[in-house]
């Protein structure tokens, strides 16, 4: 392929952080100064500062999103033996956490129109050793904590939220994080809270799991040098909590921006649904933060989703595609005795969707471009069926409703 220039780039992170260059210079080098690398005070202080403004009691800094996935399970005490269900069409991260913890990975399938995890089907993977429902925030859209709610008492299961995509995301009242037991989130760098290399947190109001997660990310250490169980090393840097704190401030603002490009999306994209270009559903409302911006490129389209994002690389625009192969077909995976046709509407999704560019400064006019370009590249046939659209998760009977 030639060497294409990039107008429309999927990510912009020198955009974010280029206006507050200055302060981020200066609480790396105020790290520096007091030289507290690890476990130090800006560390301390940005633990305390995410929780509160998610709501929670309790920050722990880890490593990594994965890391506090699988220790934040450990900390909830999910043991080998035990089921947690969690969504076939996630990052593979969730899965691994699972694993991690010594837990069975129940696989369900999610709802075609938003991405998130079908809470009915979920209903009917519950058996009596099923310890925990992962409900992935995926995109940036939260799944309904009062759904989860429900659920969890029904079922008598703790709620894990991986919050990885949903940093301050909010539905029905609740933020991501405040929802569970527990909750995980990634600072990996492009997520919505990025840090300058990989980062982590658990979140959670329960001081014993707190107490149990400081343990766990430092050699199993209650206190120093008495290790109480195995334990491992997963702290997040003291540099990396002193630019997140910098940053966290400029995160709503950020999730607004991100809103109002997705509005765009929606709008100028809407002509394009009758060519089976179909976004995926906002359910949530002002709450929904956008990691990603996410349509599916039905099969009544006239052109394939491959070759849709090959035009627009060719047109300067980057896409990408969150997640190509859905978990239970990951070739690492198939001992877990998943097949083909076990999860349709992941399987379907995973070979319709496309992420189109979506970061905090991405402009209406930019959004138009995109656009522009895909409606070059999938031209309206004015004879195409309209694409059938499976019945909608909200107008469904609730699953507690089909279950009780
Ligand atoms: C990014 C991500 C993770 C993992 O986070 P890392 O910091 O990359 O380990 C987990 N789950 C989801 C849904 C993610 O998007």
């Amino acid at each position: 392929m030639n060497h294409m220039t990039v107008r429309i780039p999927f990510v912009d992170l020198a955009l974010q952080h280029q206006p507050i260059q200055t302060q981020l210079q200066q609480a790396i080098q105020a790290v520096m100064e007091r030289g507290d690398f690890v476990l130090g005070q800006a560390l301390k202080e940005f633990e305390v500062a995410f929780a509160a403004a998610s709501g929670v009691e309790y920050g722990v800094g880890v490593a990594s999103g994965t890391d506090a996935i699988a220790l934040g399970l450990q900390a909830c005490h999910i043991a080998p033996g035990d089921e947690v269900i969690l969504p076939a069409n996630t990052f593979v991260a969730t899965l691994i956490g699972v694993i991690r913890a010594g837990a069975k990975p129940i696989f369900v399938d999610c709802d075609p129109q938003t991405a998130l995890i079908d809470l009915e089907a979920a209903a009917r993977a519950v058996t009596p050793q099923t310890k925990a429902i992962i409900p992935v925030h995926l995109y940036g859209q939260m799944v309904s904590p009062r759904q989860l709610l429900d659920f969890a008492d029904t079922f008598k299961v703790l709620i894990f939220e991986d919050a990885a995509q949903a940093h301050l995301a909010e539905r029905e009242g609740y933020r991501a994080g405040s929802v569970g037991s527990a909750a995980a989130f990634s600072f990996y760098p492009s997520k919505n809270l990025g840090a300058f290399g990989d980062g982590g947190m658990l979140l959670t109001r329960d001081p014993n799991v707190a107490q149990k997660m400081l343990s766990l990310r430092n050699y199993g250490a209650a206190q120093k040098y008495i290790h109480v169980e195995t334990g491992t090393n997963s702290r997040l840097d003291t540099i990396q909590a002193a630019v997140l704190h910098q940053k966290l401030p400029y995160l709503p603002q950020w999730n607004r921006d991100r809103f109002n490009a997705a509005q765009h999306y929606d709008v100028e994209l809407a002509p394009l649904a009758s060519s089976g270009l179909i976004p995926i559903q906002n359910h949530s409302g002002e709450g929904h933060v956008y990691h990603l911006y996410v349509i599916r490129v039905d099969d009544s389209c006239t052109i394939q989703r491959q070759q849709l994002q090959e035009e627009l690389t060719e047109a300067g625009i980057q896409t990408g595609v969150h997640y190509p192969i859905p978990c239970h077909l990951q070739p690492a995976f198939t001992h877990l005795g998943y097949q083909v046709g076990d999860f349709p509407n992941a399987e379907m999704l995973a070979k319709q969707i496309l992420s189109l560019p979506m970061y905090p400064g991405l402009n209406h006019r930019q959004v138009q471009e995109v656009v522009a370009a895909i409606g070059d590249s999938a031209p309206t046939v004015p004879s195409a069926p309209t694409a059938a659209l499976p019945q909608p998760y909200a107008e469904r009977r609730c699953w507690s409703a089909a279950t009780a």
